[in-house]
């Protein structure tokens, strides 16, 4: 019932003090030893749970032990994040950023933000000095594959929050074509977490669709 229990090692631990939480969340006490297990994850979790730090902190976690990242060469324009947070809003996006950014203080994780209705070209500088996490709505990281500015062929680790938002919004052929670049070869291993706060067919079709094998999760 403690964070130290589940082990996230001793940077994350820091940080999580540094937020000054106390215990984990219901969502996070069962989602994080999951998606640590490697399994793939669909949770029903409203906002104000504490899912954000329930899907960050693995994949924070799992990008600083695992392999270190491949960064594309000098000078390259294409960015390859580890790791993607689809979120349906510009405003759910940046908060989801600056949490990220707290969770990864000192890891030597780098977290960045790429929303609509913004001008891109700040966007895109962040995205040259380099990314472990991309944070992003639907339609924005689409222009961003088309120009060829982001490849996810890196993928390890996706996470879709609040899915039916953003499948209310109409962000359903922008999701599958996000996810169908990262199913193209050489085949990655992802690890994927679909958040949601209600449960509705549409959702079981995307779950069945992307998740494998995966472990449903309900708070
Ligand atoms: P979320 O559902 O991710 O939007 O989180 C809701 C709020 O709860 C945010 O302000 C978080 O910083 C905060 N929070 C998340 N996890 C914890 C925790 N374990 N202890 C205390 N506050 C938390």
């Amino acid at each position: 019932n403690t964070f130290a229990e589940i082990d996230l090692g001793d940077a994350l631990n820091r940080n999580i003090q540094r937020c000054k939480y106390v215990k984990p969340t219901p969502v996070q006490r069962h989602a994080i030893p999951i998606s640590l297990a490697g399994r793939d994850l669909m949770a029903c979790a409203q906002t104000g749970s504490g899912k954000t730090a329930a899907f960050c902190f693995p994949i924070i976690s799992g990008i600083m032990n695992g392999q270190p990242p491949q960064r594309p060469p000098r000078g390259s324009h294409t960015a390859c994040p580890l790791a993607l947070i689809l979120s349906p809003t510009r405003e759910l996006s940046s908060q989801i950023h600056e949490e990220a950014k707290k969770f990864s203080y000192q890891t030597g994780v780098r977290a960045v933000v790429a929303y609509g209705g913004a001008p891109i070209h700040q966007q895109l500088r962040e995205l040259e000095r380099g990314v472990d996490i991309l944070v992003a709505t639907p339609g924005r990281l689409v222009d961003l594959l088309e120009r060829a500015r982001v490849s996810l062929q890196m993928i390890r680790y996706l996470a879709l929050d609040e899915a039916d938002r953003m499948l209310d919004m109409g962000f359903e052929p922008q999701i599958r074509k996000i996810v169908e670049q990262m199913d193209m070869p050489p085949p990655g291993v992802r690890q994927t977490m679909l958040f949601s706060a209600t449960f509705p067919k549409e959702i079981q079709r995307l779950a069945s669709d992307f998740l494998a094998k995966y472990i449903f999760l309900a708070v």
